[in-house]
């Protein structure tokens, strides 16, 4: 009896000294001494919403009101100094075709809202702007405008096509062209629509199918030689890369010998040139995994706000211990800075 009071006492400091920790890490591994940087985070123009309501109706996506002021609330009670406002998923993906002239208006709807945001609020957002992709000729125009007209920090694309991913020869002009930009891409998650409703209820599963379409991506990538044709462009994947962190092993070990020509210095080097930002998947297997295949340099704040909350993200970093304050600060801020330099303030 004595024993099992001891061992419940013993028990119970644990627990005490377990639960002290997230605390700990908090103070430690929550603050940017200038406010962290969100790479993932998303915006809903009211115009926008207001043409595609009947379609997002019908795929059972709820229009949400959103204000530049509901995201500055979230941020300045999260530490982050600045969000990239990318279009959020499948407001104007199912709609898109070849030439499609209402996926560009829908494009230019979402990117002239989003620099008039930026221009309210410079230090507080960024513009990673929408194309009409598989459109080309839309694509290009639409660069053009992104970066010259609105000066956007970056381009959002998405990992796939319905079903065409980005190693796609077809869309090749638009990686020459934001090579020669010298782009910053922020790879948003889509499901082709070979790989929606595959089990019965669940609809297209965000977390399965979205995490496999970004592997899918960057391997259609590697495949196509995109990242060794044009190593100027720096590719942000999400959500901790998804699957990819896990697969990259596989995908190094069974690269086509015959396409090794198309990327000079290897597979495993253009893994550790890619970004990866960590919203919603910043528990210890998802951090450790992209640890494992990226230097720190190359691993960046996001939280997918307000899709999801920052809590989601911030609950699994708060407690890592598997990165040093110097990591965090780079993590939480400076290499964003470096892809954004106007950040640096
Ligand atoms: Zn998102």
């Amino acid at each position: 009896m004595k024993k099992e009071v001891l061992n419940l006492s013993r028990r119970d400091l644990l627990r005490a000294a377990v639960a002290a920790i997230p605390a700990a890490g908090l103070l430690a591994q929550s603050r940017a001494p200038k406010g962290r940087i969100d790479v993932h985070h998303h915006l809903f123009p009211p115009g926008y919403l207001k043409e595609m309501e009947g379609e997002m109706k019908a795929n059972g996506f709820a229009p949400r009101a959103w204000t530049p002021e509901i995201s500055l609330d979230l941020m300045d009670k999260h530490d982050v100094a600045t969000a990239m406002l990318s279009p959020v998923q499948r407001l104007v993906l199912d709609s898109m075709s070849e030439k499609n002239e209402r996926s560009r208006k829908l494009v230019r709807i979402n990117n002239d809202y989003n620099a008039q945001v930026v221009r309210d609020h410079p230090t507080r957002f960024g513009l990673m702007a929408a194309l009409p992709l598989p459109d080309i000729d839309g694509s290009l125009k639409e660069i053009a405008y992104a970066y010259d007209t609105l000066k956007a920090d970056g381009i959002a694309l998405w990992t796939s096509y319905r079903d065409r991913w980005p190693g796609d020869p077809a869309f090749e002009p638009v990686f020459a062209e934001l090579n020669r930009r010298k782009a910053v891409v922020f790879y948003h998650p889509a499901a082709g629509t070979c790989c929606r409703n595959l089990i019965q209820g669940l609809g297209i599963s965000g977390i399965i199918e979205y995490d496999i379409d970004t592997a899918r991506c960057a391997e259609s990538m590697l495949y196509g030689g995109i990242p060794g044709k044009y190593p100027d462009i720096k590719f942000i994947f999400s959500h901790s890369g998804g699957a990819l962190p896990t697969l990259a092993a596989r995908i190094i070990d069974d690269y086509p010998k015959a396409n090794l020509d198309r990327l000079p210095h290897g597979v495993e080097y253009e893994f550790k040139r890619f970004y990866y930002e960590v919203a919603h998947a910043s528990k210890t297997a998802a951090l450790d995994a992209v640890k494992d295949i990226a230097p720190i340099s190359q691993i960046l704040y996001g939280a997918d706000v307000p899709l999801r909350s920052y809590e989601l993200t911030n609950e699994g970093l708060d407690v890592y211990q598997g990165f040093s304050r110097a990591d965090w600060e780079a993590i939480y801020r400076t290499n964003s800075e470096r892809l954004f330099p106007r950040l640096k303030g």
